[in-house]
């Protein structure tokens, strides 16, 4: 077996490597590095979680070993799709070169521009970056690419997601055709492929199994069951969701929560809070600074339940997870294995449980078929959704008592028509409560559902095709990095209103009296030569 000290790689990388404990590749490492070491282009075909980030930091940290970092001009450049991942890939480059004295810069939407400005300026050896906010420093003039010798673009397949691949040609096109290229994708999409064969020049392909298949770490579960009301779905699952956190008790030790939809996040995190469950959301639309507070919290034990989009959550390493809770059923398939992949980490044993309703059958037919296995079932816990429909009718109550009394009428009005209308509960399915129970629970008395008016619109979107707010989310994120570049530029026109407006008269167009036109200064001695020669200058223009 191939071990780390066959790989040509510097010592004090091999140290550090070491130190992290690793004591194998794997097989990315194994077949990418050597050809790195070399100075060849690199085409990867890999998932997070294979251990790509150091099959391609470890050689870059080996090859900039010689050699010296110069102001405004790195010589390596990383990007990647999102805020988390940039950062993790500088967590990454700081545990392998930390002894080495090789600098980073990570540059991030969200961030001030003040700090990351310095650090360029300096000189850095290594830019890890979101392509938006790169070319937003490089549009500002505050950043060269043409010393770039290694670029890597980590995740392609969620750039050309996120709409970020006219930005990775336009960087290409930027940086020195010398360069060496490493390349990074799970898929090999038309787009991307069009891509590889632009900008790479004869690259070593280095392919690892596509993970269609869960890790036979991880135990799955799916508890399906028919919703009493199709609008009553979003209540009754976030009430199986705590029951199944209680059920597993002391076992589920953190646990990640993923909802299809952002809005939704947002409103299973409150809902866990108001219960008085340590969750705390995260998803696009969150400040970056309030992101990284989360995530840390997450990663240092100090917050138990993570609630998750998958934008914001794919691909980020946190080796012991417990739990992930798919509140809903991913819409694409291939989003199941992302998600279940977050436990069951590092040969640990994870639990991924899935809670779906009846309309949720052709998404859990296509993860079936992609993991090529059908997820067990499981059973309910006793009294998961006892007392729901009392709370419900009450909540109706509430807001028909209230001052703000309308539209809560319309809607419960409107509801009334709808449950008139359609069947109590989908016949074709027994009601949840009705299945035999493997493992009886004492459900602790219930606290009463906040009535939080997000609430009541979240339960009003729900039967809305979940993937638009996906797609919406992944724009939003794009938005970001491109909102950071339409700041600069609104600035930079602001800058040049104001230069216009000091360098002359504007309003009255070509009808400008001649004399409003002459500048006149106020005399002191020491510009009497001045003002003489403003005179003549006046008196031949008349
Ligand atoms: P990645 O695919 O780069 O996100 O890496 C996934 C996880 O694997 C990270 O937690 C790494 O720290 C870990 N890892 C990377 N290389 C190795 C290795 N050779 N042995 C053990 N763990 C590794």
């Amino acid at each position: 077996m191939i071990k780390f000290s066959d790989l040509a790689l510097d010592p004090r990388v091999l140290k550090a490597v070491a130190e992290a404990g690793y004591e194998t590749p794997t097989p990315i490492q194994a077949e990418a590095i050597p050809h790195a070491l070399e100075g060849r282009d690199v085409l990867g075909i890999a998932q997070t979680g294979t251990g790509k980030t150091a099959s391609f930091t470890l050689p870059m940290i080996t090859r900039l070993g010689r050699g010296r970092a110069r102001a405004r001009m790195p010589r390596s450049l990383v990007l990647a799709p999102t805020r988390e991942l940039a950062a993790q890939v500088a967590e990454n480059f700081d545990t392998y070169a930390k002894h080495t004295k090789l600098t980073k810069a990570l540059l991030i939407g969200g961030v001030a521009f003040g700090e990351q400005d310095k650090l360029i300026d300096r000189g850095v050896d290594v830019l890890i970056a979101t392509p938006g906010r790169l070319l937003d420093h490089f549009e500002r003039g505050k950043l060269l690419l043409q010393g770039v010798e290694i670029m890597v673009v980590d995740e392609a397949d969620r750039m050309l997601d996120m709409g970020f691949i006219p930005d990775i040609e336009r960087i290409f096109q930027l940086t020195p055709f010398t360069r060496q290229t490493l390349f990074f994708s799970a898929t090999m999409a038309p787009e991307i492929e069009r891509i590889t064969k632009t900008f790479l020049s004869n690259p070593a392909k280095v392919e690892v199994a596509r993970q269609n298949s869960t890790s036979a770490t991880i135990e799955q579960l799916l508890y399906q069951f028919a919703p009493s009301r199709k609008d009553r779905s979003f209540t009754e699952k976030r009430a199986v969701l705590r029951a199944l956190i209680k059920q597993e008790g002391e076992s589920c030790t953190n646990a990640i929560i993923f909802c299809n939809r952002k809005m939704d996040v947002d409103v299973v995190a409150k809902s866990l809070k108001a219960h008085g469950f340590d969750a705390a959301p995260i998803h696009g639309d969150l400040e970056q600074s309030q992101r990284m507070k989360t995530l840390d919290a997450f990663r240092d034990g100090s917050l138990k339940f993570l609630v998750a989009s998958d934008v914001a959550a794919r691909g980020l390493d946190i080796p012991a997870v417990s739990h992930v809770f798919n509140f809903d059923v991913p819409s694409h398939p291939e989003d199941y294995v992302h998600r279940i992949g977050r436990t069951g980490r590092a040969g640990r044993l994870g639990k991924a449980f899935t809670i779906a309703v009846t309309a949720d059958d052709k998404y859990l037919t296509n993860i079936q078929s992609l993991v090529k296995q059908d997820i067990p079932r499981g059973t309910l816990p006793e009294g998961a959704l006892d007392g729901l429909e009392d709370r419900a009718d009450r909540s109706r109550t509430d807001r028909r008592d209230g001052t703000d009394t309308k539209r809560g009428e319309r809607r419960s009005r409107g509801r009334e028509r709808d449950r008139d209308r359609k069947p109590k509960r989908d016949e074709s399915m027994p009601p949840a409560s009705m299945e035999p129970i493997s493992q009886p629970v004492v459900a602790e008395p219930s606290q009463p559902e906040p009535t939080m008016p997000v609430i009541a619109a979240a339960e009003q979107r729900e039967a809305r095709e979940p993937r638009r707010d996906d797609r919406r989310e992944r724009r939003d994120e794009r938005g970001g990095e491109r909102n950071d570049r339409r700041d600069r530029r609104e600035d930079r026109n602001d800058y040049r209103r104001d230069d216009r407006r000091d360098s002359g008269v504007v309003g009255m167009g070509d009808h400008v009296p001649d004399f409003i036109l002459r500048s006149f200064k106020i005399s002191t001695p020491a510009t009497e030569q001045d003002d003489a020669d403003d005179a003549v200058a006046a008196s031949s223009d008349a």
